[in-house]
């Protein structure tokens, strides 16, 4: 067993900081306010890989392993929870998908382009009448000649206004329920395809998230992603490897508020000391210092067994509930230990409390966590 990373990884970790200290940093609290999707940020992540992480070289595609995926992932998130949580969908949903389960014709169509980063993608799961039961879903996909008509629509669809390539389900024979449900693949600017209402969130306000309308929207059967039916494993397959990406998220969410507090509380001086020096203080700041490590060696677990193509249902949720649900418990202490100046904007703390909460909702809630857990428990 090694826990070392590699002098790669120790590197590819260096870059990815360097690039979110200069490149995010300054601007995080403006894109926070205005709700502003940095698309301008996009070429200068897949000049460093980061819109192709794990896919292959030969898809345009960085090559990266499952663990390195999380250090990237982890380091954009100390900085901006957002821009990470962005990096996160394009390639752990919409673009994983079809590098998954897409034959090489629509893998050399769409694929590539997402990995070298000319074109950004969306999931499309989430309905307004089903989410965490997904499999209740009511698009549809019926047959009319040769061709496949989609009505219904999604919600919190992530870059569901910008995405170039949208994957989303849709019932193809309501008689079978979730064996009924296919995928396909959508290209933006398609008749019948439209991004609705953009949502005004709590936080992760820099990532775009709108409803996608989807009206008599006509494709040929080349945009269906894998067989008829199949859409619905194939998206617990998606989700088992995305909750990595929601995990290592918090993982880097958590160690930037972990940082914040830490720094803060050692310069701000009450009763004539540092209040970093108050045992209260102290024991706090160890508390989440020990759980962000024990959610981060939970989370590259998952990612190892990834990589070792072993199943890992089990512990990519074990690594997503308990990653997020320590992040949520260090945003907030950031906030208290910040006193009045955790609940001001000069300060990133109440930032990373705002945006925590998504973490243990999106990907699954922890309560559809907990589910996923026990069913896999019982069933060993
Ligand atoms: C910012 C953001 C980005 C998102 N991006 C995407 C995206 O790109 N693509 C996409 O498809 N979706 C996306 N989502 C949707 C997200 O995955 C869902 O919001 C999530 O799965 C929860 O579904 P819901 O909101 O319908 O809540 P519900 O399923 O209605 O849940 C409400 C509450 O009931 C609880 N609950 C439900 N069922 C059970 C049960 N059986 N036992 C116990 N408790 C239960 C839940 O845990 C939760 O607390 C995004 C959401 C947000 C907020």
């Amino acid at each position: 067993m090694d826990f070392a990373l590699t002098e790669e990884q120790q590197l590819l970790r260096r870059s990815v900081r360097e690039f979110a200290e200069t490149e995010m940093r300054p601007h995080v609290m403006d894109w926070d306010e205005a709700q502003h999707f940095p698309q301008e940020l996009l070429p200068k992540l897949a000049e460093l890989g980061l819109m192709g992480i794990q896919f292959p070289e030969r898809y345009g595609g960085a090559g990266m392993s499952a663990v390195d995926y999380c250090i990237c992932i982890e380091e954009l998130a100390r900085v901006d929870p957002s821009v990470a949580l962005s990096v996160a969908a394009h390639n752990g949903l919409g673009a994983a998908h079809i590098a998954m389960f897409a034959n090489e014709e629509q893998k050399q169509k769409y694929l590539v382009p997402l990995a070298k980063g000319e074109a950004l993608a969306a999931w499309g799961l989430t309905e307004p009448g089903s989410g965490s039961d997904a499999a209740a879903m009511r698009t549809v996909a019926a047959k009319d000649g040769g061709c496949w008509v989609l009505n219904g629509s999604k919600m919190f669809i992530t870059h569901g206004t910008s995405a170039d390539t949208l994957v989303v389900m849709a019932i193809t024979d309501r008689a079978k329920g979730a064996k009924g449900i296919s995928a396909f693949v959508l290209q933006r600017g398609m008749g019948g395809l439209q991004a609705g209402k953009k949502e005004d969130k709590l936080g992760m306000r820099a990532s775009e998230t709108t409803e996608v309308i989807l009206q008599n929207c006509r494709v040929s059967p080349a945009h269906m992603l894998g067989d008829e039916g199949q859409g619905f494993i194939q998206t617990l397959q998606v989700l088992d490897a995305g909750r990595i990406g929601i995990a290592a998220l918090s993982v880097g969410l958590a160690q930037g508020a972990y940082e914040a507090a830490r720094n803060y509380t050692a310069q701000r001086t009450q009763f004539g000391r540092a209040i970093a020096s108050f045992p209260s203080i102290q024991e706090r700041l160890s508390e989440h210092a020990s759980r962000v490590e024990a959610a981060r060696l939970l989370t590259y677990k998952a990612a190892w067994l990834k990589d070792q193509g072993r199943r890992m249902t089990l512990d990519s949720a074990m690594a997503k509930l308990y990653a997020s649900e320590i992040a949520v418990r260090a945003a907030e202490d950031c906030v208290q230990m910040h006193g009045g100046y955790g609940f001001v904007k000069d300060y990133p703390a109440e930032k990373y409390f705002r945006d925590v909460k998504l973490l243990t909702i999106g990907e699954g809630t922890s309560e559809i966590q907990r589910l996923v857990i026990a069913r896999q428990l019982l069933a060993a």
